[in-house]
């Protein structure tokens, strides 16, 4: 089902990071009405304690944001889940383009879903963090880059589908300007303390339709390189 298995060593685990703590997540994923069963399959399979501090390995399974420092947070596994499904619902995307690379755990979530993810990130030091665990985990279908996000990656465009995981006013346009004209974005939009999860689709004349997804709570999409 799964056409871009990733590694075996991403089974391995033990006590509260194990496949029983993974399973219940999945199990809570399902109640709460995640349904692509490709998403499900990549989220019981990736480990989402490799992308937290060890301090944090207990509650790697929850369905909950956690802190990953300079103020960031790897995203609650349903919003991944969500937002993956939203992005895989018209097709398999071949080019993904991630805005927001933080732990990495979106961007490997993805790179269980499509052929190739690029991902940028304006915190050096996380995306540093990011590329290591790339690298451990064998994925060099993951591509990343230290810039403002909001730029995109133009050199790489057009892009099949993009995902924001931090939430501006609006979606830049630029990140449009990259997107296939039958792309798919799916983006968190709102001011701190009020976001929607939203999905841009391109009609390939130029125009995109949008429709509101959740309501969910993102860290901002800001602006320059940290
Ligand atoms: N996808 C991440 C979520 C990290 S939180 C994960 O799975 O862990 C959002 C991230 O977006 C933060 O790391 C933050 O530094 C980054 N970010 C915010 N504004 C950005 C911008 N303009 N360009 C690139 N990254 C940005």
């Amino acid at each position: 089902m799964n056409t871009h298995p990733l590694p075996p060593a991403m089974l391995k685990g033990e006590g509260m990071t194990s496949q029983r703590a993974r399973d219940r997540l999945v199990a809570k994923l399902k109640e709460e009405g995640i349904k692509d069963a490709r998403v499900l399959d990549v989220i019981r399979n990736v480990p989402r304690h490799h992308f937290i501090d060890q301090a944090l390995h207990s509650r790697a399974y929850e369905n909950t944001a956690l802190p990953i420092g300079h103020g960031q947070t790897i995203s609650q596994p349903w919003v991944v889940a969500r937002m993956s499904e939203a992005l895989l619902e018209f097709g398999v995307p071949q080019k993904v383009l991630e805005i927001g690379t933080g732990s990495g755990y979106q961007a490997t979530v993805l790179a269980g879903l499509v052929p190739q993810v690029f991902t940028v990130e304006r915190i050096e030091e996380l995306l540093r963090q990011a590329r290591r665990r790339f690298r451990q985990l064998g994925l060099p279908q993951i591509r990343s880059r230290h810039d403002d996000g909001k730029l995109g990656w133009s050199d790489e465009a057009p892009f099949d589908a993009i995902i924001l995981t931090a939430a501006g006013d609006t979606v830049p346009t630029q990140l449009l300007d990259q997107l296939s004209p039958t792309g798919v974005l799916v983006a968190p939009v709102g001011s701190p303390s009020s976001q929607t999860l939203i999905r841009m689709r391109g009609d390939g004349n130029g125009d995109f339709s949008q429709e509101e997804l959740a309501a969910v709570s993102f860290v901002p999409l800001l602006g320059g390189i940290g």
